[in-house]
């Protein structure tokens, strides 16, 4: 009996959607003694946490006993009321990944031109702060931001975008970000709160990749109206997709729906689909998650091309299969937001 097996039991139990497994934070099997310390998504669970962890053990011989604590400095879910709203901003978009170079970024920009497109009024903020790639994908590096009489900061536009991008603050982009804890807070609040947006209907947010504190902390304390999820269909990408989902769930951010990138490949010479990384299982994980896939987006060199030229691939290919593809997402979003 491995530590694994237990995890894998606990796999198949919810408590508020959230997997059991999900929660764990310490296990450790000493013996027959199995001690388990979770962390307490919502104050209030702790018993149902506790029987249900129980019942899907206690077929397991080799477990004798079982101590269950819950970790402590678990930061309480604000009420959604009490998070601060972002000036100016009708409806706040954040952007997610489980993990990096699945085109999150890639996909936060190109979604933007095409909300655009849609003839809506569009910011872009860029809080990656590990790798900050906005300013390369929009050609707008080496940019540096200005502030108005009223010291709030002032977006580069470029396409008609306001964009805002941590790395407009960094002396060089060989300069690693080394702000930790409540620097790096401090600097992302400010990007958020003291800037002078005007009037937008969306601002899309790029967050950094994964479910650290930075992810956490934004999600606990801005007004989201939703987050949209990114990720490729590789067991990598789908293992880490699942964390960043429960992170959302559990600070009670709605997730308005999954973007399924790299999803197939069209061959030139034929134009045949070919799913190199598999087909459908990202819509295997969306059912599982109850989440609705908002489009699945071809992998086309040309994505990589114009990204590196800094001209997102709506604007420089708007009638390729990717293009297409943003679009359609883009409308079946703000559709979706605006029906709410
Ligand atoms: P992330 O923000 O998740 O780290 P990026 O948006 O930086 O990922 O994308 C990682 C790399 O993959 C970049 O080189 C980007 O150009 C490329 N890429 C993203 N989406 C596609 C796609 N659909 N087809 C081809 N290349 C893509």
């Amino acid at each position: 009996m491995a530590v694994k097996d237990i995890v894998d039991a606990l796999r198949d139990v919810t408590v508020n959607n959230m997997r059991l497994s999900e929660l764990i934070k310490d296990i450790k099997l000493i013996g027959s003694n199995l001690e388990i310390v979770y962390r307490l998504p919502q104050k209030g669970l702790e018993e149902e946490i506790k029987q249900k962890t129980y019942q899907a053990l206690e077929n397991i011989p080799e477990v004798k006993t079982i101590n269950i604590r819950f970790a402590e400095g678990v930061p309480e879910v604000p009420p959604a009321f009490t998070r601060r709203h972002v000036e100016g901003v009708k409806h706040l978009i954040a952007v997610g990944s489980g993990k990096g170079g699945v085109g999150k970024s890639t996909v936060s920009v190109n979604l933007a031109v095409a909300l655009l497109k849609q003839g809506y009024r569009v910011g872009l903020l860029d809080a990656d702060i590990y790798g900050p790639s906005i300013p390369t994908l929009l050609g707008v590096k080496g940019e540096r931001v200005h502030v108005d009489e009223k010291n709030k900061l002032i977006p580069v536009e470029k396409y008609g975008l306001k964009v805002l991008s941590i790395g407009f603050l960094l002396p060089s982009e060989d300069t690693p970000v080394i702000w930790r804890g409540p620097m790096l807070m401090k600097a992302l609040t400010q990007f958020l709160f003291d800037v002078n947006w005007g009037e937008l209907d969306f601002l899309v947010l790029d967050l950094p990749p994964g479910t650290g504190d930075v992810q956490l902390t934004l999600a606990q304390n801005v007004h989201m109206t939703g987050a949209v999820i990114v990720t490729t269909p590789q067991d990598v990408a789908l293992a880490d997709v699942r964390k960043a989902t429960s992170m959302f769930k559990e600070v009670n951010v709605p997730i308005l729906g999954v973007v399924e990138n790299m999803a197939y490949f069209i061959c030139p010479d034929s134009g045949k689909k070919y799913y190199v990384f598999g087909k459908g299982r990202v819509l295997e994980f969306a059912r599982a998650y109850e989440l609705q896939i908002l489009g699945s987006i071809p992998m086309d060199p040309e994505v990589a091309e114009t990204s590196d030229k800094g001209v997102p691939v709506v604007i420089a290919h708007p009638e390729s299969e990717v293009s297409k593809a943003f679009l359609g997402i883009a409308k079946l979003l703000s559709e979706k937001i605006l029906r709410r």
